[in-house]
């Protein structure tokens, strides 16, 4: 199963965000949309960074709520790991289990073209060991 075939599941909507917005918008979105990430893009649909829940959980800890008028520009996590649609879920789950982190943006050349949660691949994992074992019991059944 490629992250392309996941994407086509999932709609083609994505929620990003521009570096000026503020953290505060972040929130808002993350709320709104019931997500744990938004992407930082450039106007070209670029992935310039990623704020994700645990960022604003800690940086509320560390400098409390004022810290929600800065821009995202300026708390995101800027080296963001990403994927391609043709890759397969096996080398998304190395790389969230890795890095620690439960979010892969998709691009395609440098667009961003949809995001990966570690729901999805939860998701497809389960479904897949679905399909396996009915697979089982219908090759038991029938020998
Ligand atoms: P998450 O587990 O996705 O909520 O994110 C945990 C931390 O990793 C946060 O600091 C995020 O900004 C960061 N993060 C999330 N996704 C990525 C990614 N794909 N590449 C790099 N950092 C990420």
């Amino acid at each position: 199963m490629t992250i392309s075939s996941i994407l086509q599941g999932k709609g083609k909507d994505i929620v990003t965000l521009t570096p000026e917005a503020t953290l505060g918008d972040a929130v808002k979105s993350l709320a709104q949309h019931r997500i744990g990430a938004i992407v930082v893009v450039d106007r070209r649909m670029a992935v310039e960074g990623i704020v994700s829940e645990r960022d604003v959980v800690r940086l509320i800890n560390e400098r409390g709520t004022a810290v929600l008028a800065t821009p995202v520009s300026e708390v995101m996590t800027r080296a963001v790991v990403t994927c391609t649609p043709d890759e397969i879920i096996p080398a998304i789950m190395e790389r969230m289990t890795r890095g620690r982190f439960r979010h892969v943006p998709v691009v395609d050349g440098d667009r961003l073209v949809g995001i990966i949660s570690i729901g999805d691949v939860v998701k497809h994992r389960v479904e897949e060991m679905e399909r396996e074992s009915a697979a089982l019991r219908d090759y038991i059944m029938t020998a």
